[in-house]
C-alpha cells in the first residue's frame, strides 16, 4: 500500500533552468552559520570576527572558481540585482564622458532588458541586436554595432529559454580591442559551463546560486578592477561601500561550496546531461510538426527546448504535471500575460508557435528511465491535446497550413 501511494507521489524535476534543489554539500555549509557562528561580521567582537572570517574565505574561494579576484567580487541578492547593478554602473561611467550607448541582444532576461528600458528612458540609446534563427548573435555583429559612444556591451552567456551558448570570448574580445566595457549575464552557465573572466576578457558577470544547487537569494556580480560600481542599495559600508546591508554569510556559504561542487565535477556531470538531453531531442523530435529551438550543438548540457504546432504550452505544463513531470514553458517569466516568450519571438518563431513551447531543464540527478518516461509522457499529452484541438482539426484537412513542417 505504501509502496504504491509512494508511487503514485513520483514526481520527475525538469526544470532545473527555473531553480535547482539544494545540493547537501550546500545545506552543509551553511548550517554552522545560522547555529553557531550567527555573529555580524561588521562586529569587533570574536563572534563578528568568526563570520568576517567566513567571509574572506568564501569570497577567495568563489573568485578562484572565476578566475578573478577576491576583490573583484560583490555579493549580491542574485542574479537579477547583479545584472542592474552592472549595467548601472557601466551607464554611469559612460555617462560621465558623454558615452550613452549601449548594445545588448533582443532575447536577454528581463533583469536586463528592462533595466535597459529604465536607462533608454533616462536618455542612453539601446541598440538591440538580432538574434539568428539558432539563437545566437555573432561578434562580428556586436562589433558592427560598436560606435565611438558606447560605454557597454552586455550579451548573456547561455540563454534561459533556449540554452544557447554565446561566443563569449569573442565577443570580449572584440569589446576590450575598442575599449568597450562587456557584461555578460552569465546566470545560466556558472557552474555548468567553464569560466575564466580573465582568459575570457569578461569585464563583468553576474551568477546567482540557485541556479548551481546553492541557495536562492544569493548572487555576485564580479567586476574588473578599476570598474567604479554604482550602488543599487545606500547604507553601511558593507562590500567595500559598493551594496549596503548586513552580508547573508549562511546563503553566502552555501554557494561557496555549491559552486565548487559544480566546478569541480562540472566534466563528468556535462557528459552525463549532454546525453540524457540529446535522449530527450531524439525522442521529442520523433513527434510531427515539432521544432527543436536552438542550436542541437551550442546549448547547454542540460537544456530542451521545442515548440509543437498546434498546442498550447500551458495546457501542455498542466496535463504534464498530472503526468509527474515539472517543466516549464518559454514564456515562464511573463506567466500571467498572454504575450508569447520575447526569446522565441527573437528566434523567428511566429505568434502561434511560440505558443506551443516546452523547456525541459535537467540536472545531473535525472535517469535514463526518467528521460525515457517523459518522451513518452510529451508524445501522450500532445496527441490528446491535438486531438480536442478544432486548430489541429483545420491543419489536418489542409485549411490551414502547417508552419513546422
Ligand atoms: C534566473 C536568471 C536570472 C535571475 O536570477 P535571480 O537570482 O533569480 O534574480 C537572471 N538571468 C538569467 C539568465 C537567469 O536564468
Amino acid at each position: 500500500m505504501i509502496s504504491d501511494r509512494y508511487k503514485s507521489y513520483k514526481r520527475i524535476y525538469a526544470d532545473n533552468a527555473a531553480t535547482t534543489k539544494m545540493g547537501k554539500s550546500a545545506i552543509d555549509a551553511m548550517l554552522p552559520y545560522m547555529d553557531g557562528i550567527y555573529g555580524n561580521p561588521s562586529s569587533l567582537h570574536s563572534e563578528g570576527q568568526k563570520a568576517a572570517e567566513a567571509l574572506v574565505n568564501a569570497r577567495e574561494r568563489i573568485a578562484a572558481c572565476l578566475g578573478c579576484t577576491a576583490r573583484e567580487i560583490t555579493f549580491t541578492s542574485g542574479g537579477s540585482e547583479a545584472d542592474n547593478q552592472a549595467i548601472v554602473s557601466a551607464a554611469r561611467l559612460g555617462e560621465r564622458k558623454g558615452k550613452k550607448h549601449i548594445i545588448s541582444t533582443a532575447f536577454e532576461h528581463h533583469a536586463v532588458l528592462h533595466t535597459l528600458e529604465k536607462l533608454k528612458n533616462q536618455g542612453f540609446e539601446i541598440t538591440l541586436l538580432d538574434v539568428h534563427e539558432n539563437g545566437l548573435v555573432s561578434a562580428a555583429e556586436v562589433e558592427q554595432a560598436i560606435r565611438p559612444d558606447t560605454c557597454l556591451v552586455t550579451v548573456m552567456y547561455a540563454n534561459n529559454e533556449i540554452g544557447t551558448v554565446q561566443p563569449v570570448s569573442e565577443i570580449g574580445a572584440v569589446c576590450r580591442e575598442r575599449g568597450v566595457i562587456f557584461h555578460t549575464d552569465a546566470v545560466q552557465a556558472v557552474g555548468h559551463l567553464c569560466i575564466d573572466v580573465q582568459k575570457q576578457n569578461i569585464d563583468m558577470l553576474s551568477l546567482s546560486a540557485h541556479k548551481f544547487h546553492g541557495p536562492k537569494g544569493i548572487g555576485v556580480l564580479c567586476a574588473r578592477k578599476g570598474i567604479l560600481l554604482s550602488n543599487l542599495i545606500e547604507g553601511g559600508a558593507q562590500e567595500r561601500g559598493k551594496r549596503a546591508g548586513t552580508e547573508n554569510i549562511p546563503a553566502i556559504m552555501g554557494m561557496a561550496a555549491a559552486l565548487e561542487e559544480a566546478c569541480a565535477n562540472m566534466d563528468e556531470n556535462a557528459q552525463r546531461l549532454t546525453s540524457l538531453r540529446d535522449k530527450l531531442i531524439d525522442g521529442l523530435s520523433q513527434i510531427p510538426h515539432s521544432v527543436l529551438n536552438g542550436d542541437a550543438q551550442k546549448r547547454l548540457p542540460g537544456n530542451v527546448s521545442f515548440c509543437f504546432e498546434g498546442i498550447e504550452g500551458e495546457s501542455l505544463l498542466l496535463l504534464l504535471d498530472d503526468k509527474g513531470v515539472c517543466a516549464s514553458s518559454g514564456s515562464a517569466c511573463t506567466s500571467g500575460s498572454l504575450d508569447p516568450s520575447h526569446v522565441l519571438l527573437a528566434i523567428g518563431r511566429v505568434h502561434d508557435i511560440a505558443h506551443g513551447s516546452l523547456r525541459l531543464s535537467l540536472s545531473a540527478e535525472n535517469t535514463d528511465e526518467e528521460i525515457e518516461y517523459i518522451i513518452k509522457s510529451v508524445k501522450e499529452v500532445v496527441e490528446y491535446l491535438r486531438g480536442i484541438s478544432p486548430i489541429w482539426r483545420d491543419l489536418v484537412s489542409g485549411k490551414k497550413e502547417f508552419i513546422i513542417k
